[in-house]
């Protein structure tokens, strides 16, 4: 057995030393800035009498039209898979396959992973493991380590545990770098180390029906057998790059926002950089500050919306400690802010309980029918957008840039995004952003990047160009009951889950912050928190119950996915345009990334634990 196995005297059981994360010196950064110049972060009134009329919406119409069919990505396959590398640890830690078993085996070791560690220690479950491509936690805050990268839910809500780790984060949109360092300490002060397989990708989940266990195979030869497997990997992890003719000839450098690649200098270089959704949007203005001249390569815009970065005061660290599970409560009052922009901002006073009311509650003289309800919001989201598109106005010089920087889809169609430098980044002499709309940028040359006819030399290349959603080979590669595989099943069926947890065919699999699986509105980690919670009460009932499996009955699968569907014809309306949130508008309804329901998920999980009649268990 090598260094990277030894066995517990206590338990018996193997604990693992496969950590390979590098020092970090070379890759330490800070996220937003804390802008004082007011007039940078306002929004600007509505115009008055601002409506979503007939005319505005054949406006929206178009702009989406003339996008349609435009998005075409590719695999980091071939050529390309060197942008996969790991940039940020050392080579994998040797290690002898194993063929051994386990109780509980969890593939992921980002916040859902380590959330979950956390509640199945409480609650008595040690004989689990992880599984983690990369060489450290952190998921999402281990492969993103780009600059300017902060979480845009405020950091108070969004790190898990913060009473039981006894610490606050430093400012109210905590680093990616700072987040990544908690991570680390929460896996170190709770033993997660022991139990994670790094540099460790599952291949292959399969069930094994007579043994009732999953068969676990991995790249590092491992051919594990667990009695239960959670999915905990996210969602939106794979990279994507654009489909661009010519990008192979490029004869500079070249790398994916998600490996940022800090060996190759950028101070003094022509950068380019293609993609301006939520990862672009942070990484312009902090790049801005030390290239010599930066192309951004837009096709749609994002909205950009106001940042208003703070510290975290004294007095905040001084007084929250004394509320009981202060940010638990903190995090419940922010999920009660359902309107996405609203919790984004997070008002502080109603966040830490000195008031009770966020905003005057708007009063209507009878209750709405859902169909008004959603012309509300439509209204209230392009009062939004207007204001949205005056600050460009108010900040942006150029009037043909300010012109192409301006977003036209309801509010929330393109993942909002929150900034207070970048848009005066474009005033900025040596920025020039190229507007490629519709198409996006269709030619990469050896020299740079080729549009409308003009050439952009370029010495570096970054794609900005985001994720596969749900394109892991751990959600391809699940064969349950009859060999069938989950993509199969919800390539023939659409998306098909119960609560997002389970899926019918798929005995003791269980599925973290999935499709489907709602329980906590926008903030990842409430979402997190619920399903960590549910995974040991579905694993204490089978215990309970003297049961080795659970499963779920067609019937709840089919009335669930049903739900979701509905769901999603009720607010299509607010997601007339085109992103990945819903299939660059191909998905299928109740197959969007996300699940509408809100409150009602949990009343169909208390519902289901108290009649039990959802589950098979055997
Ligand atoms: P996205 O998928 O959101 O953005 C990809 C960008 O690439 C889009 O602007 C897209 O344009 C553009 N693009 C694709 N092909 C071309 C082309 N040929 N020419 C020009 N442009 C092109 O990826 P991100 O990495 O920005 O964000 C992914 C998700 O990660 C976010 O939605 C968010 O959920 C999360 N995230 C969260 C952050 C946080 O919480 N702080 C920060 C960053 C990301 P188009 O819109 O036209 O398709």
């Amino acid at each position: 057995m090598s260094q990277a196995v030894r066995i517990d005297s206590e338990t018996g059981r193997k604990l693992f030393a496969t950590r390979a994360a590098k020092a970090t010196d070379r890759i330490a950064g800070k996220g937003y800035s804390i802008v004082e110049d007011a007039a940078l972060k306002t929004l600007p009134p509505p115009p008055p009498g601002a409506v979503f009329d007939a005319e505005e919406q054949a406006r929206y119409r178009k702009f989406k039209e003339a996008r349609s069919g435009a998005a075409d990505y590719i695999r980091l396959e071939g050529e390309f898979a060197r942008y996969l590398e790991d940039v940020y640890s050392d080579a994998p830690v040797p290690r002898d396959a194993l063929d051994d078993d386990c109780e509980i085996l969890v593939i992921g070791a980002g916040f859902g992973a380590l959330l979950l560690w956390y509640r199945l220690m409480k609650a008595g479950f040690t004989d689990v493991r992880f599984c983690e491509k990369g060489g450290d936690v952190g998921g999402t805050w281990y492969w993103n380590r780009y600059p300017g990268i902060a979480c845009d839910v405020e950091s108070y809500s969004y790190l898990p545990l913060l009473e039981e780790m006894g610490h606050i984060p430093s400012m109210k949109f905590a680093s990616g770098f700072e987040i990544l360092e908690y991570c680390q300490l929460m896996a170190e002060r709770f033993g997660f180390y022991d139990r994670c397989l790094f540099h460790t990708t599952v291949e292959e989940t399969v069930w094994d029906d007579k043994a009732r266990r999953w068969i676990v195979k991995t790249d590092r030869g491992d051919a594990m057998r667990a009695c239960f497997v959670v999915l905990a990997n996210g969602i939106l992890t794979t990279p994507r790059l654009a489909r661009i003719e010519g990008m192979e000839t490029f004869r500079g450098e070249a790398f994916h926002t998600s490996r940022w690649n800090y060996n190759i200098e950028l101070q003094g270089k022509r950068v380019g950089i293609i993609g301006t959704g939520a990862t672009a949007v942070q990484v312009v203005p902090e790049i801005a500050k030390v290239v010599k001249s930066l192309h951004v390569f837009q096709r749609t815009p994002s909205s950009i919306d106001v940042r208003d970065q703070r510290a975290t005061t004294e007095e905040e660290y001084a007084t929250w400690p004394h509320e009981k599970d202060w940010a638990v409560k903190r995090r419940e009052r922010l999920a009660l802010i359902s309107a996405g922009r609203t919790a984004l901002q997070g008002n502080d006073d109603f966040l830490s309980g000195k008031i009770v009311e966020y905003k005057r509650a708007k009063k209507h003289e009878r209750e709405l029918s859902p169909e008004e309800m959603i012309r509300a919001q439509l209204n209230t989201n392009f009062r939004i957008m207007e204001q949205i598109r005056g600050r460009v106005d108010a900040v942006v010089k150029d009037a043909k840039t300010a012109a192409a920087l301006k977003p036209y889809y309801p509010y929330g169609c393109k993942r909002p995004t929150f900034h207070d430098e970048y848009l005066s980044a474009f005033n900025l002499d040596h920025v020039h952003l190229v507007d490629t709309a519709p198409t996006g940028v269709k030619l990469i040359n050896q020299r740079g990047v080729v549009h409308g006819g003009v050439e952009y030399p370029l010495d570096v290349l970054i794609y900005a160009t985001g994720f596969e959603w749900m394109g892991t080979g751990s959600f391809n590669m699940i064969r349950g009951l009859g060999g069938r595989t989950l993509k199969e099943k919800w390539e023939a069926e659409g998306t098909k889950t119960f609560l997002g947890m389970h899926s019918a065919g798929f005995p003791n699999l269980l599925i973290m912050n999935g499709p489907q699986g709602g329980g906590g509105q926008f903030n990842f980690t409430r979402v997190a928190e619920m399903h960590a919670h549910y995974i040991v009460w579905a694993l204490e009932t089978v215990r309970a119950r003297g049961a080795a499996t659970i499963d779920v009955t067609q019937e709840a699968e089919e009335e669930y996915t049903q739900h979701c569907a509905e769901m999603d014809l009720l607010s299509a309306p607010l997601r007339d345009c085109l992103s990945y949130y819903n299939g660059d508008g191909k998905a299928k309804p109740g197959s969007l990334a996300y699940y509408g329901g809100g409150k009602r998920w949990h009343d169909r999980r208390e519902a289901a634990q108290t009649s039990m009649t959802p589950y098979r268990l055997a």
